[in-house]
């Protein structure tokens, strides 16, 4: 164990791959070239083998697999074997002995009924051990120094614990998605949690960038399955991530960013298949605002709660026994824009789910409204960037666009962060709606 990580450490980078990026071996050479590209890629953070072809498997998905086999006393046998051949061959085409020995651990573990996230653990761990043996790097098991709390959430002592592993020089290569509890058992983060692994060690190990690389060039100011080839994001400021990514545009799990951003540390979205690409910067701040938005996205199938009641607005808490009563029945809300005698809660369909009729007849006893209605298909579009802010006219262009093309809005929202304004439409106009709000910022 070494505590001599010193300045120097801030010039180093934290690079994270995913599964498609580590796929095979021809995949793993790509990630060896782009490592050898530059000396400071020191601290790699590393995702259990995925899909090579759309209809592969994932390893993480087959490792559930085997757990749930073994639980319901069937043969693991046949699963694991795919495993098997799997790590088996990348290894042999990297020349790194030994992995039969841990495969055989691993198996036999699940068959004596290792808890779920060991079992899926065990992807980025193997991972992370051949391909440290391949690069000649330092293994760091994270489940030494990721920790959690007695809550689930990460143990900030994990940066003590990490930083305490490392030097100044040399590589390291941490298995991600992982941790382990107050009682030291294995805990898995939400799957695609090895993003996060990375983000923890990029701000353990106070690197200057923390570099995702994974198999696009990066964020694209829209859907490109709505809009036509959509224009790339090269930089984005968090919490304008944080919008978008709420809203559905997502590369990176919505955890990450909360690591770096406390440390002001940027990250840097890459493609492992065009690594001469810039990819999306994602920092504090952003210099380029040319544009007033920076992107777009949405999503549909959400509810309307409408609730009237004549003299509401001199009901003292009346929003509040709204909210109360979601909150009892563990629904959560998106908005909650209101008039004199009105007011309307939007929640997605998933949310509200079975619940509806109980919902409802709780606010007709607790509020005694004039009216309830539950008013189903709505889409949340958001227009997000922090250019808008201050800037006269960006409500006009928007909701132009939307008129000219003949979409209802059916809601507005815009926080006093201005950095986004979102509307609510009809799903039928959800992709006509983004189509003309692209054109009228962008094209
Ligand atoms: N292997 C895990 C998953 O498939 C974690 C990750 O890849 O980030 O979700």
């Amino acid at each position: 164990m070494c505590a001599k990580l010193e300045q120097n450490a801030n010039e180093s980078i934290t690079c994270k791959f995913g599964g498609t990026s580590l796929a095979d071996s021809k995949q793993i050479e790509r990630v060896v070239g782009i490592l050898n590209q530059d000396a400071d890629r020191r601290f790699i953070v590393v995702s259990a083998p995925g899909k090579r072809t759309p209809s592969d498997k994932k390893i993480t998905d087959l490792l559930y697999l085997c757990h749930q086999t073994a639980k319901e006393g069937l043969d693991v046998e046949s699963v694991f074997s795919v495993i098997r051949q799997r790590y088996e061959s990348i290894a042999a085409e990297l020349n790194v002995d030994g992995v039969t020995g841990w495969l055989d651990t691993v198996e036999a573990e699940i068959k004596r009924g290792a808890g779920k996230d060991w079992a899926a653990s065990r992807g980025e761990y193997l991972h992370a051990r051949i391909l440290a043996n391949a690069l000649d790097a330092t293994f760091i098991d994270t489940a030494e120094c990721v920790r959690f709390d007695s809550e689930g959430r990460l143990n900030p002592v994990s940066y003590d614990l990490i930083l305490e592993r490392v030097s100044n020089t040399g590589r390291y290569v941490f298995p991600g998605f992982y941790g382990t509890d107050a009682r030291g058992q294995i805990r898995t983060f939400s799957r695609g949690g090895s993003d996060v692994t990375g983000a923890i060690v990029a701000r353990a190990v106070r690197s200057r960038v923390y570099e995702n690389w994974t198999d696009v060039d990066g964020l694209l100011m829209a859907d490109p399955r709505i809009v036509d080839s959509p224009l790339p994001i090269r930089e984005v400021t968090y919490s304008e991530l944080r919008e978008l990514a709420y809203m559905g545009a997502s590369v990176l799990h919505d955890e990450a960013i909360f690591p770096v951003s406390e440390a002001q540390i940027p990250i840097n979205i890459r493609n492992t298949n065009a690594p001469e690409q810039p990819g999306t910067w994602i920092a504090p701040t952003r210099e380029n605002s040319e544009l007033p938005i920076v992107g777009i996205a949405g999503r549909s199938h959400f509810s309307t709660i409408y609730v009237e009641k004549a003299l509401m607005n001199q009901e003292k808490g009346f929003g509040r026994r709204l909210l109360e009563i979601l909150e009892n029945h563990h629904i959560s809300y998106e908005h909650a824009p209101s008039s004199i005698d009105s007011m309307s809660v939007i929640l997605s369909n998933e949310e509200l789910g079975e619940r509806e009729a109980m919902v409802r007849a709780d606010i007709a006893r607790v509020l005694q409204p004039d009216r309830v209605e539950v008013l189903p298909g709505l889409a949340l579009i958001a227009t997000v960037g922090q250019g808008m802010s201050h800037r006269v006219g960006v409500a006009k262009c928007l909701f132009s666009a939307l008129s000219d093309s003949s979409v209802n809005v059916r809601m507005i929202n815009q926080g006093a962060s201005e950095i986004n304004i979102i509307v609510g439409v009809a799903d039928s106009d959800y992709e006509k709606a983004i189509r003309a709000i692209y054109s009228a910022f962008v094209v």
